[in-house]
């Protein structure tokens, strides 16, 4: 292999994602490629959707790997629901919420933002309110905020938008493969997640369910969806059906790594690896209280993949970050927008979610520190 890359080795993902890949993710990415009609490649795909209803806990037909990463999964969301005028509400407590109204604003739809304070969750007394005097054609969540380590409260946010009348979109891209996802349950209409956060596969696809109700909306638009690489009305009729249409060449390899890393999760079971995940984020806040370090969120509402980590009065937080990535082989996060400078992110999300890493991790931030 080529000398910059063999360089690669061993470096542990400790950060906002990707993630570690585990081994057997590597070599289901190296099998052979074949052809994206191909009857055993249609057969995978079939699988992988099964797969993504399993860890999704939805019925839903229209459920697959779009091609691209997260935000690839956000676009394809808006997009395919919103028309020009149409009214949209984003809760927002973060990046990734900022990242929606921007994508939202692009599809042309007139949006508005209730915000709430970065490091606090969205509270549904507020949005019961905002509903109760506004009416919105899609209202957006993001579970869990990679960007400040906070938990969203799902479920009761989809009991209040379903009375509402209004589409549930939900972005599970960290929440997916670390913390519960009950897409039915909570009645959500459309959710985009990613491969590189808790599922532990390179970036590179984003996994999208439709439920009836949003295919309805899909069904009935007065104009074309605006991007044709993200029609989901095109590209089912690759996903489904008995005679596959072409519409894209699929990332084949890509999706051979999507099925290892969900056959992982089936494997291992989704209640063990929640409480695995639970595990390491248990070690890891234990770890940094005895180094003295806190995190920024209240207990109650704190994601167990992201950890937002105070930053101590007085240290240089880039050098302790490059110190551990090229001294210890170790990448954490930095913080962004308002956070910056405040709080480090370490993530444990998926693989990289082991009592080890979280030791690995713990000793040399106490010697850098
Ligand atoms: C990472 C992330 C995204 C964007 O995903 P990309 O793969 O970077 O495009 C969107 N939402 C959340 C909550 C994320 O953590």
């Amino acid at each position: 292999m080529n000398k910059q890359l063999a360089d690669l080795k061993d470096i542990l993902l400790m950060g906002p994602g990707p993630s570690t890949v585990p081994p057997s993710v590597y070599e289901a990415l190296s099998a052979p490629t074949i052809g994206h009609l191909d009857p055993s490649f249609i057969a995978i795909m079939d699988t992988v959707k099964s797969q993504l209803k399993q860890v999704l806990n939805t019925q839903n037909r229209l459920t697959l790997p779009m091609s691209g990463t997260g935000s690839a999964g956000m676009e394809t969301c808006f997009v395919n629901l919103v028309e020009p005028g149409d009214r949209v509400l984003i809760l927002t407590n973060g990046v990734f919420g900022v990242r929606m109204q921007d994508v939202a604003s692009r599809c042309g739809a007139e949006v508005e933002s209730l915000d709430f304070d970065w490091g606090t969750p969205v509270d549904p007394d507020a949005v019961k309110a905002k509903l109760s005097a506004n009416s919105y054609k899609v209202v957006a969540l993001v579970h869990a905020e990679t960007s400040t380590g906070v938990m969203n409260p799902a479920s009761e946010i989809g009991a209040i938008v379903r009375e509402s009348g209004s589409l549930f979109v939900l972005d599970t891209v960290t929440s997916l493969g670390g913390i519960p996802v009950l897409m039915d349950e909570w009645g959500v209409d459309a959710l985009y997640s990613g491969t590189q956060k808790c599922l532990s596969c390179p970036p590179g696809l984003a996994p999208v369910s439709f439920s009836d109700n949003a295919l309805k909306t899909l069904d009935q638009r007065s104009s074309k969806v605006a991007s044709w690489y993200l029609d989901l009305g095109m590209i089912r009729k690759y996903w489904e059906g008995t005679k596959r249409v072409y519409h894209h060449t699929a990332p084949i390899n890509m999706i051979y790594g999507l099925f290892e890393a969900l056959s992982l999760v089936l494997e291992e079971g989704m209640e063990t690896v929640f409480k695995r995940h639970m595990h390491a984020h248990q070690l890891l806040v234990d770890g940094l209280k005895s180094l003295g370090l806190d995190l920024l969120v209240e207990k109650t509402f704190r994601l167990p993949m992201l950890n937002a980590v105070k930053i101590p009065d007085g240290i240089d937080e880039a050098t302790i970050r490059s110190r551990l990535l090229n001294e210890y082989r170790i990448e954490i996060g930095a913080g962004l927008g308002p956070l910056a400078g405040k709080i480090w992110r370490v993530g444990l999300m998926g693989y990289t979610a082991q009592p080890g890493f979280v030791d690995r991790f713990l000793d040399a931030l106490g010697k850098v520190l």
